[in-house]
């Protein structure tokens, strides 16, 4: 199969069976594609739509995302995890914005340049807002061009990734790329899956190496494994005597900067840590049942203890940084994944 033949079997295939009623592909306007490109980050459609249409019915426009405040931009993004592509996707609006007079830019270097935007990324926005030609090599890519020529390796290898960019940049036709960019995205979304892919019903089967050799699901190889740190902490669910839960916000950088969570106590001793730590005297439950979250790098256990504030007059103040959150009527703002869960637990208990 020549290389054309790659592209144009794609095409035909995307004709047939390829996507084009998502709710980005309705304009060529580069503010939606842009939000949609950095939400499919790592997630998959089914899961992204609903998100997408809440987000963009709240910031219509580069605008509206620009004036917003972090929590709520950060609270549209609850659940969707890889809270930096949402802090990323805002500073972006404000550069926008400041920068480029709030008009998304149009030259690939300038879009590249924007926080949380790299080479794929910038490739497929300025591929389906103005139809401009650029590989792009987002996970289902490299995983179908693996595949397709049997690129051994880890793709999170430079050496490996710097073959599989050129593999992309080699099929990219010149024309019809917004339909070629979808088509291989979908393909490698719906046909050519993580597991059990679907050879039979693929277009590029006849000159697939991977299928060739009997195996395609070798391809591309895992990141090497090594076993995960686990590390441990215990969040206190502190409630007021109106039954409001303490919860503090979290530092910018790190794991779920900015989002807002429960105080994360280190010592054993919780109730001594309540008081040298935030000047209140509290009475603890026993434990909840403990719950892992599983970041790229470690594992989290998490403990969850509730806590009754004995004071009548708190010495906690409500600021910027630390609220009393009232769960019957709860606010816009941005939580991690388990704290959410929990804050819906409490939420039960009422
Ligand atoms: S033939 Fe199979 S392994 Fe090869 S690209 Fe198609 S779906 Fe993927």
């Amino acid at each position: 199969m020549t290389d054309s033949d790659f592209s144009r079997r794609l095409l035909a295939w995307y004709g047939r069976h390829g996507r084009k009623d998502l709710p980005w592909q309705a304009s060529r306007d580069p503010y939606p594609i842009w939000v949609s490109e950095i939400m499919l980050q790592q997630t998959q459609v089914s899961t992204v739509i609903p998100y997408f249409e809440r987000f963009i019915e709240r910031f219509p426009d580069i605008a509206s995302l620009a004036r917003a405040g972090q929590d709520e931009v950060l609270h549209y993004w609850t659940g969707l995890g890889y809270y930096a592509r949402a802090r990323n996707l805002h500073r972006a609006a404000g550069v926008v914005m400041e920068e480029h007079g709030g008009h998304f830019p149009s030259e690939f270097e300038q879009v590249r340049q924007l926080p949380g935007i790299g080479a794929s990324t910038a490739g497929a926005i300025l591929a389906f807002a103005d139809g401009q030609r650029h590989a792009i090599l987002d996970g289902n890519v490299k995983r179908v061009l693996a595949r397709y020529r049997a690129v051994s390796g880890w793709p999170g290898q430079r050496e490996v990734e710097t073959r599989l960019w050129a593999l992309a940049e080699r099929y990219t036709p010149k024309r019809r790329i917004e339909e070629y960019t979808q088509a291989i995205m979908d393909l490698g979304a719906t046909v050519c899956r993580r597991g059990k892919p679907a050879c039979d019903a693929c277009p590029l089967a006849t000159g697939c190496e991977a299928r060739r050799q009997g195996n395609p699901e070798a391809y591309p190889e895992p990141r090497p494994r090594k076993t995960l740190p686990v590390k441990a902490v215990t969040m206190l669910m502190i409630r007021d005597h109106n039954g409001r839960i303490l919860l503090q916000r979290r530092p910018p950088a790190g794991v779920w900067g900015g989002l807002w969570g429960f105080p994360e106590c280190t010592w054993e001793d919780a109730t001594g840590w309540c008081h040298d730590r935030l000047g209140i005297e509290v009475r603890l439950d026993p434990p909840w049942p403990s719950l892992r979250h599983t970041f790229s790098h470690f594992h989290l256990d998490i403990t969850p203890i509730a806590a009754q504030l004995l004071r009548t007059r708190p010495r906690i103040m409500e600021n910027e940084e630390t609220v009393w959150y009232n769960l019957s009527r709860p606010d816009a703002r941005g939580f991690a994944a388990p704290v959410k869960r929990l804050l819906e637990q409490l939420r039960k208990q009422l």
